[in-house]
């Protein structure tokens, strides 16, 4: 029998917050290969601050990060993003006075060629290629998400996590969003994608975890999840 593949982003037993406030209180996630992990919670929750921890942003008071099976904990988030981790915040994090075709120019640095960077983001989201001369901020709240996506991946990342990913957009954009998500991770990238209760994001997840102050508290199916979504929406509906 195989040996099971290694993950490639795992968390353990991760307690973390800021100054003397602790927000996470023994968070454990492990990202398979090629997976979509949705997790998903309330505001305030605490699941920027595991994006934080998972990019080496944040350096947890106790528990491990490993990336790829190398323990990791305690490296800075720069030095991080060179092994192949790849933070979306949230706010998308592009420069809006500079034009796609720039945007695309800056995400160069791991040594990536400028004219291969640019084939696959066009080639991916056509709509930026027609709108490459154009200032990142004059663009949809999609098409911005779609560039913040092509500028992950000319990185050439092994783990992409994403913040809110739906923040501010349509319900219609947001499928379209996660359609290309959905392929992103079909050609082997692992994504890591935090979302307040965003139903359909567990159409395109591979596994799923809620969290709840500062704690994962259920992970299973897409299916699974929705379920546990539905009793606790139930349970805390007026008169139900
Ligand atoms: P949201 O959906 O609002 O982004 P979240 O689940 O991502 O919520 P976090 O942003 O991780 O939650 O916040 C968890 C807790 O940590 C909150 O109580 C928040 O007020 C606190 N917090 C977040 N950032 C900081 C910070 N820089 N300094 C102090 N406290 C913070």
């Amino acid at each position: 029998m195989n040996p099971p593949p290694t993950p490639v982003l795992e968390l353990r037993g991760i307690h973390a917050g800021y100054g003397t406030l602790d927000v996470l209180h023994g968070v454990d996630l492990t990202v398979e290969p090629g997976q979509v992990y949705a997790l998903l919670g309330p505001n305030g929750a605490g699941k920027t601050t595991t994006l934080g921890v998972a990019s080496g942003q944040i350096v947890p008071r106790t528990g491990t990060l490993t990336i790829m099976g190398v323990d990791v904990t305690g490296i800075p988030a720069d030095k991080l993003a060179r092994t192949g981790l790849c933070l979306i915040p949230e706010g998308r994090g592009i420069f809006p006075n500079l034009t796609v075709t720039e945007n695309l120019r800056m995400a160069t640095f791991t040594g990536n060629s400028f004219a291969s960077v640019q084939d696959r983001a066009y080639e991916l989201f056509p709509r930026l290629g027609e709108r490459r001369k154009q200032t990142a901020g004059t663009l949809s709240g999609g098409e911005q998400q779609m560039l913040a996506m092509a500028r992950a991946l000319a990185t050439d990342p092994a783990v992409l996590l994403v913040d809110e990913l739906s923040m501010g957009l349509a319900p219609i954009i947001v499928e379209e969003l996660y359609g290309h998500v959905r392929r992103i991770a079909e050609s082997g990238l692992s994504i890591l994608i935090v979302e307040q209760f965003v139903h359909e994001l567990l159409g395109i997840a591979d596994v799923a975890a809620i969290m709840l102050h500062g704690r994962i508290v259920g992970t299973g199916t897409p299916n699974e999840i929705a379920e546990t979504l539905q009793s606790a929406y139930l349970a805390t509906t007026p008169n139900s």
